[in-house]
């Protein structure tokens, strides 16, 4: 075995998403020798798709606006996000982590990630949500910026496919990495693969066959880690509980100029400053792109009689909350969203929005053709419609004719409006595998698998974390936390 096909270090980290960074700079932190291995070319997963809210108690942001706030409270709001599912989490771990997110918060500050906020989102109680600053980059990009200063070895394009075992003890990984297949031994593993929004079999096995049809936004959360843990006699908690199927609009062919900011000091200052005092009617073009590409649309207006056609024209029927598992079954998965003249009217004005971002904009139709000129479709009637679609327009008035025999609300008088192409996407998983309260992934009988621990979202353990900021509070928390145990037990003599 040549010295590349074989390695070393104390901690092995698997996943350099929100989780494995902070594990890994805790670690390192805690003095173990630490490697973080990274299947894609580059650090992100979906903590770099995020929004990135962050949701947390008694932090800077809650002080310096005087507001008084507390864990206890925060575990008691939690769970109201969940509704029917609140009796199925693991109120361990949402003590946990309540009771640990503000010093994460803190840290992350601490390592230059800025927030702004909080902003209220209910049912919780007070303002919680923090937004990081310009966007989810910036925790990839000062995380990863610091754990390389303080020594961490960052592998990227390298793929964790099995654990390395002996006796009932992790001893490390068989990787793929890029000069061939190599075995990583380490002391401890903090596995940090992410969910598994993207794996049409795990999803068909523990959500639905239907649901396995829909992509995932990101399509690199692929399951690894829950794949390479089940023979070790690891079992999913929750695993049919996820985020989507969502409707949203396709993205546009360029990145929107807040994906492209730099988390530099003077645009975040910028930035803090701007949502602060800027007048709406500056500060609107600005974040509107953010909505316009990234939220979904409202389900009201179908609710409110919009039509929704497939790519041929042909009628989508479903209740509007079904729509997004409804258009996975059609060709190319994709649809399109018909308004007429009177329906344009109501969605170009306070209270019927087209999409939100909570507490930061709302777009309405007119925002979209200024800001979304790619997916905005707009004639004098539906033949021309139709065309503008390249769609035959036989099927699409066959559509509205019997989309209007079905409706109160008609598509009856031009101009006539399509917004598309829009896709439906599985957001994220929540099954989450089973740990313990030191982030000990559980085995046979439930047994802590010696010298393996979990985080983030594989890490999830059945915690309820429904509501904006809970799953980015969680992967942070968790992971240092991890981190950290996975650095103690290095110096656990092994015999
Ligand atoms: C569009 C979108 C918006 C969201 N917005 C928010 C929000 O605003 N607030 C919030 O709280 N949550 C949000 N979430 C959810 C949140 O982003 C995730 O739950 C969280 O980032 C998960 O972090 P993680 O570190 O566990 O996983 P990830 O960030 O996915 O990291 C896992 C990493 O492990 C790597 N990996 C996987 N398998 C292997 C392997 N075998 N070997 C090596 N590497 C591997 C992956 O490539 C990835 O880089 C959002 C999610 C989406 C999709």
């Amino acid at each position: 075995m040549t010295e590349e096909q074989s390695l070393n270090c104390d901690v092995l980290v698997i996943g350099g998403g929100g989780a494995g960074l902070a594990a890994a700079i805790e670690a390192r932190t805690h003095g173990a020798n630490v490697m973080l291995i990274e299947k894609n070319p580059e650090l992100g997963g979906t903590t770099a798709w995020s929004i990135g809210s962050f949701s947390a108690t008694q932090t800077p942001h809650q002080i310096s606006e005087g507001i008084v706030d507390t864990p206890d409270e925060h575990f008691e709001d939690m769970p109201k996000f969940s509704g029917p599912l609140a009796d199925r989490d693991n109120p361990k771990l949402r003590r946990i982590f309540v009771d640990n997110a503000n010093e994460t918060l803190r840290w992350l500050m601490s390592m230059g990630v800025e927030f702004f906020g909080p902003m209220p989102e209910p049912p919780h109680r007070k303002p919680r949500m923090h937004n990081v600053l310009p966007n989810s980059r910036a925790y990839i990009h000062h995380l990863g910026k610091h754990a390389a200063k303080i020594g961490v070895e960052i592998r990227c394009n390298s793929r964790a496919n099995k654990f390395l075992l002996e006796d009932d003890r992790v001893i490390g990984a068989r990787c793929e990495m890029p000069r061939g297949i190599t075995e990583v031994h380490a002391k401890s593993i903090v596995l940090a693969s992410g969910d598994y929004a993207a794996n049409r079999e795990l999803k068909a096995k523990y959500i639905s066959p239907e649901v396995s049809l829909v992509d995932a936004m990101n399509p690199n959360a692929t399951g690894d880690g829950h794949e390479i843990s089940f023979p070790l006699g690891a079992r999913v908690i929750n695993g049919d509980v996820l985020s989507g199927p969502t409707l949203r609009f396709i993205p546009p062919p360029r990145e929107s100029i807040d994906r492209m900011l730099p988390p530099t000091k003077i645009v975040t200052k910028f930035m803090r400053f701007a949502l602060k005092y800027m007048p709406d009617r500056i500060l609107r073009p600005f974040v509107l792109g953010f909505t316009t590409t990234s939220m979904a649309p409202e389900l009201d207006l179908f609710t409110n009689g919009a039509l929704l056609v497939n790519k041929n024209g042909k009628r989508i029927t479903d209740s509007p909350a079904k729509l997004g598992l409804a258009i996975a079954q059609e060709p190319e998965k994709i649809g399109y969203v018909i308004l007429d003249s009177n329906l344009a009217a109501k969605y170009s004005k306070w209270p019927d929005f087209i999409a939100t971002a909570p507490g930061v904009s709302y777009a309405y139709l007119d925002d979209f053709r200024k800001t979304r000129p790619d997916i905005f479709h707009k004639s004098d009637s539906i033949t021309t419609l139709a065309g503008s679609l390249d769609m035959p327009h036989e099927e699409l008035k066959n559509s509205v004719n019997a989309h209007n025999a079905d409706n109160d609300t008609k598509i009856l008088s031009g101009p006539f409006y399509a917004l598309g192409p829009a896709k439906s996407y599985v957001v994220l998983t929540d099954g989450g595998l089973a740990v313990d309260e030191e982030h000990r992934l559980l085995g046979q009988n439930d047994k802590a698998i010696p010298g393996l621990f979990a985080a983030g979202s594989v890490g999830q353990g059945g915690l309820m974390l429904k509501g904006h900021g809970h799953h980015i509070g969680w992967a942070f928390t968790s992971g240092r936390r991890a981190g950290r145990h996975a650095a103690k037990e290095t110096a656990v003599k092994v015999t």
